[in-house]
């Protein structure tokens, strides 16, 4: 299923009837504005945005074991190996925000990544009563032109301090390399310089597409057009996401 256009205005606002939304997968490839609609729906439903690449980046920061491991992977644009993964995002989802839903940005990122999810749910979230949010995953995919990809990505500015995004061609700061909200030295991410950014691209159209053919084989995945302006295809989740609620609603 393809949908193409919403029109009207986002909201912020957190949703009160957000009791158990589910697990929720946004695909799409770098630059798509996984991270961007992960927020926003993380912030409309009170869940928590679960983001792989954001994890590595804090175990890096700490030079945790998996931080030491992961580092030259992620630096050459390359995929973190699946074993390496599965224990981080195991913890992080058993964590109690997670109950009643989460928000999954850069996960599942390999066929096999996505079969163990669908596994760990089964086992730790459909079988348990306790937990609300046990509803099979939401899956959308944001589809982007490969050369406003390019753009985004060759684009994009990250500050130091808190991780706030800009970029210098379609969202500069206002003042050149520093943050407007608090001040700190924006920087390239070394994943986002031109030749790594060619990297993550093709590791993107090798092993993380068929990805959205595993969920779409089983009928699971919505695409959204993700070339539109961002609040529209803030608005275009969002009537994907309730139009599963209400269809989840029927079958009850
Ligand atoms: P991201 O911020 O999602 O673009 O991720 C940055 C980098 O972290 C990627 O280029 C990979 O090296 C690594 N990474 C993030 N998520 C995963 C994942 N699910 N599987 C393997 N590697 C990952």
């Amino acid at each position: 299923m393809k949908l193409e256009s919403g029109g009207l205005g986002a909201s912020s606002m957190a949703d009160g009837s957000s009791r158990g939304i589910g697990p929720i997968i946004l695909l799409g490839s770098p630059g798509a504005g996984k991270g961007t609609q992960a927020k926003r729906i993380a912030e409309r439903y009170g869940i928590p945005q679960i983001s792989t690449g954001d994890l590595l980046r804090d175990n890096v920061q700490r030079h945790t074991p998996l931080g030491l491991q992961a580092k030259d992977v992620m630096a050459r644009g390359e995929l973190v190996p699946d074993e390496l993964i599965y224990d981080m995002v195991a913890q992080r989802l058993r964590q109690v925000d997670c109950d009643p839903g989460f928000v999954l940005d850069g996960f599942p990122r390999t066929p096999a990544q996505a079969g163990w999810l669908d596994a760990f749910l089964e086992n730790e979230f459909f079988d348990n009563r306790d937990r609300p949010g046990r509803c099979t995953p939401i899956v959308i995919r944001i589809d982007v032109d490969y050369n406003q990809l390019l753009h985004r990505l060759t684009g994009r500015r990250t500050c130091l301090a808190n991780g706030h995004i800009y970029n210098v061609y379609l969202q500069p700061p206002r003042v050149p390399d520093t943050c407007d909200l608090d001040g700190s030295r924006l920087v390239t991410r070394d994943d986002d310089r031109d030749e790594v950014i060619r990297e993550r691209l093709t590791a993107y159209e090798v092993q993380t597409k068929p990805v959205a053919e595993y969920y779409e084989r089983q009928g699971r995945l919505v695409s959204v057009n993700g070339d539109l302006p961002v609040d529209e295809v803030t608005e275009l989740i969002r009537l994907v996401i309730e139009g599963h609620r209400a269809a989840r609603a029927d079958s009850f």
